[in-house]
């Protein structure tokens, strides 16, 4: 009989949840502890990529998904200051299709409710903040902040960008500031106004790139304004920052982002953060996933759907094989290390991109938009085609 497998879960933000629902789904023992009082409703929108759906849905989320997400109608590169569109990508028709999924707008509190409501099965506790991880042949342990620990048989590292269990296992190198920071700000409005339209709109400006997209089905508009700087910004949903400082950042942009940024009520700053891809995430019993594994910029929108992605793929591989943790965890990371470094390289790439500052370079890309357009708008614009085709789900390991 293969032995009965008993994982903790460090860290219950988007990834840690989902690796939860996935493990408790096929009846692994797992015990969950996050550092916050409760799971939060702190968060703006978050893009869910048909990739990161087709997880969703083999969770049995799909319905609750539906309920609270916004369907948009396209993802559009537009200019900052006269709107032209430079692209345009068909989504509400033409993912399932394309991709076996949709694409959503959801708020982020929203998704990782209806994760959370997945894992009923594992034990969860709250209020525990982990400061080490140690281990030896038989177990490892989670160390935390009120002198508690906790042994199994495996400990995850879903601590987000500041990972403690990164740290215990992998040194004390801190995530690298990426010279990026971004105002994001969720407008609601009683109804859809006729300067926001129900896309994903990504409005690329020099040195900057504003993304507007609707959530809460359609009754708030998200706002990530994103630019460049040399001053040091922390990440951190506490740094409240003002319209005034939002809006004089942006100033002489396209009148329909100053005309949804003065209405903007409650506004953070927000720096980006992420670090080189590592080649091995596990040493021992103890693993790392989403932002603690391959902190990423937001250019591609899928940090979080690569920490599904994760979650669903070391499931497949725990359950596989309960009883032979090393092989379960190599083929986790054959799977999941290449991808995921592929998305962080090209992620800072778009970034390069989206912000060209001369007006050559940026007539030079936008006509390469235009160009890819008439071939095949999917393969165009943020050239995101090949991170949605993927399907973790597909992932067998081999036992
Ligand atoms: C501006 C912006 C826009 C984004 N847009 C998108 C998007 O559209 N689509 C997308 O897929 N992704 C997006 N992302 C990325 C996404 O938000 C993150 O990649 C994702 O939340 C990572 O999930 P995670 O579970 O790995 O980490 P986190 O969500 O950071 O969760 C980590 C959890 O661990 C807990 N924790 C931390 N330290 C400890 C400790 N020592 N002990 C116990 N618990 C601990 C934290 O409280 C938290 O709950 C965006 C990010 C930014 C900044």
């Amino acid at each position: 009989m293969s032995k009965k497998l008993k994982v903790g879960i460090i860290g219950g933000g988007v990834g840690g949840v989902t690796l939860a629902a996935g493990l408790s789904q096929h009846g692994i023992e797992t015990h969950l502890f996050e550092h916050a009082a409760q799971f939060g409703d702190v968060g703006a929108g978050i893009q869910m990529t048909p990739n990161a759906v087709k997880v969703i849905t083999a969770l049995g989320a799909a319905p609750a998904l539906d309920k609270v997400g916004f369907l948009p109608e396209a993802l559009v590169g537009r200019n900052w200051d006269t709107g032209e569109e430079t692209f345009r990508i068909p989504l509400k028709e033409d993912c399932p299709r394309l991709y076996g999924a949709p694409f959503y707008h959801v708020h982020r509190a929203d998704l990782h409710h209806l994760l959370a409501d997945l894992v009923a099965g594992a034990n969860v506790t709250f209020s525990m903040h982990c400061i080490d991880v140690t281990q030896d042949a038989d177990k490892a342990v989670a160390h935390f902040a009120d002198g508690s620990t906790f042994e199994a048989d495996l400990i995850v590292g879903a601590d987000g960008v500041r990972s403690q269990v990164r740290h215990a296992m992998f040194g004390t190198e801190a995530p690298h500031f990426t010279g990026h920071m971004c105002y994001r700000a969720v407008v609601p409005f009683d109804e859809m106004p006729d300067f926001v339209a129900p896309e994903s709109s990504f409005w690329l400006g020099p040195k900057s790139h504003v993304v507007t997209y609707y959530v809460n089905g359609g009754k708030a508009v998200n706002i990530v304004a994103v630019a460049e700087t040399a001053e040091w910004v922390e990440e951190s949903w506490n740094a409240l920052s003002t319209r005034e400082d939002l809006m004089a950042d942006f100033k002489g942009w396209h009148p329909n982002i100053t005309k949804l940024f003065e209405r903007v009520t409650e506004v953070y700053r927000w720096g980006l953060f992420d670090r080189d891809p590592m080649a091995k995430w596990s040493k021992g019993r103890v693993t790392l996933l989403g932002d603690a594994a391959h902190p990423m910029l937001p250019f591609l929108s899928q940090g979080a759907a690569m920490a599904i992605e994760d979650a669903y793929v070391l499931a497949q591989a725990l359950a596989a094989m309960p009883d032979k943790l090393e092989q379960a965890l190599a083929q986790y990371e054959a799977e999941r290390v290449g991808r995921t470094s592929r998305v962080l390289l090209e992620a800072r790439e778009r970034g390069k991109t989206y912000h060209l500052a001369s007006k050559d370079e940026q007539a030079k890309r936008d006509a390469e938009y235009r160009e890819q357009q008439k071939k095949d708008p999917h393969a165009g614009g943020i050239k995101a085609n090949w991170v949605y085709a993927y399907n973790a789900t597909d992932f067998r390991p081999a036992v």
